[in-house]
């Protein structure tokens, strides 16, 4: 079989996306050296000051751009002082959620090191969960569209459907099986002792779970959940809940494995995909050269097993997991990082450092 070549939209995006993003495509640019192409990148604008050039953070040609495309690599959107005239910030990567239909926020968390854990006990490999966050319902249903009456009462609603908790339930029963780990385990998170709609989450999710009699059931209420993934983290397997929990969840879980620089995500829905890393624009450190790489090159290792899986395409699936093997040999060493995991690397050190690495593998 010819070698497949994938068409991949990047919308590098504000702040520390394109420095992320670049050492990504370094990543992948290092594989191709030794197995042949396998992505075609095409780059579009989007983000804050894609508004401010063009006056739309998501632009139409953008839009469509990313449709054709097998995949969509994104690396953070949003400047601080560039906002809606309501004072809202623009979050187009959270509009391409809703308008590409990706329901599946999957968000892998790993301890590579313990260093890089301000828990004590933990050992490399102990923190190794995924949780699973609804993305285009919840509390997130009505983003810019919440109502505010007479100046007095505002109201955002809570909107669960059962379609839309049955498709997130199932993938995250479905990941359990893949992962295998032992015990396999599905917690779902929610308030079910307090809102309707929460009540309903968990109903959906008990039905589902009759067609999994392998995985182990569990269940936690949001406000708990917090406390256990600080106390132990490592009973966790695959998590799932509505939107705005799993966006809680996903950056106190960061913060168990060295922070937002660690962590990566994909955005999946049944025609395409979005991978970016769990972290915003990072207004705070853009343009020096220190924002951690490692989320958004995990994130690419996501997006080459995603296309191999739906493909059929070993060679990628392959590519996948020598970007992750490489990772895990460099990350695990003493020391090695950028300054959030108190190392002395730059952006670019660290990925070139795992390039590196990738080239002795093969
Ligand atoms: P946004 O509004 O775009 O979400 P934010 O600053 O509110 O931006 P993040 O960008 O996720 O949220 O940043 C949260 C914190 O984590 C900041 O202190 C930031 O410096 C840090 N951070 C985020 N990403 C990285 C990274 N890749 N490397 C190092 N630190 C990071």
């Amino acid at each position: 079989m010819e070698n497949r070549v994938y068409q991949i939209a990047v919308l590098k995006g504000d702040g520390i996306g394109p420095e992320v993003v670049d050492e990504s495509i370094r990543i992948i640019e290092t594989v191709e050296n030794h197995i042949g192409q396998i992505c075609h990148f095409i780059q579009y604008p989007c983000g804050a000051q894609c508004y401010l050039d063009q006056g739309d953070p998501l632009p139409e040609s953008t839009l469509e751009g990313c449709r054709r495309a097998e995949a969509i690599l994104l690396g953070a959107m949003g400047l601080p002082d560039v906002r809606w005239p309501d004072g809202t910030e623009m979050r187009p990567q959270v509009d391409l959620r809703f308008k590409l239909d990706l329901y599946a926020g999957v968000r892998p968390i790993y301890l590579y090191h313990p260093n890089h854990t301000p828990l004590k006990g933990m050992d490399t490999g102990n923190i190794d969960l995924v949780i699973l966050r609804e993305n285009v319902e919840g509390l997130f249903a009505s983003m810019n569209a919440g109502i505010e009456l007479r100046g007095q009462v505002a109201v955002d609603s809570m909107v669960i459907t059962r379609s839309g908790t049955e498709r997130i339930v199932k993938y995250a029963f479905k990941l359990a099986k893949e992962r295998n780990k032992s015990p396999m385990k599905v917690t779902c998170v929610d308030k079910a002792n307090i809102f309707k709609s929460m009540a309903f989450f968990r109903s959906i999710y008990d039905q589902i779970a009759q067609d999994y009699p392998e995985i182990t059931r569990d269940y936690a209420y949001i406000d708990a959940m917090t406390l256990y993934l600080v106390q132990r983290p490592d009973t966790y397997d695959v998590i799932v809940t509505e939107n705005m929990y799993g966006d809680i969840l996903s950056d106190l879980a960061a913060g168990l494995v060295g922070g937002m620089g660690m962590a990566p995500s994909a955005d999946i829905g049944e025609d395409t995909a979005v991978f970016q890393p769990s972290h915003g624009t990072a207004p705070d450190i853009a343009g020096q050269g220190i924002a951690n790489p490692v989320g958004t090159i995990l994130s690419v290792s996501m997006m080459l097993k995603w296309l191999g899986q739906r493909y059929h395409d070993q060679r990628t699936e392959h590519a996948a997991n020598l970007i992750e093997a490489a990772v895990r040999q460099v990350m695990e060493t003493p020391d090695v990082g950028t300054p959030d995991l108190g190392g002395q690397l730059s952006t670019t050190e660290l990925g070139k450092k795992i390039a590196d690495h990738l080239n002795t593998i093969f």
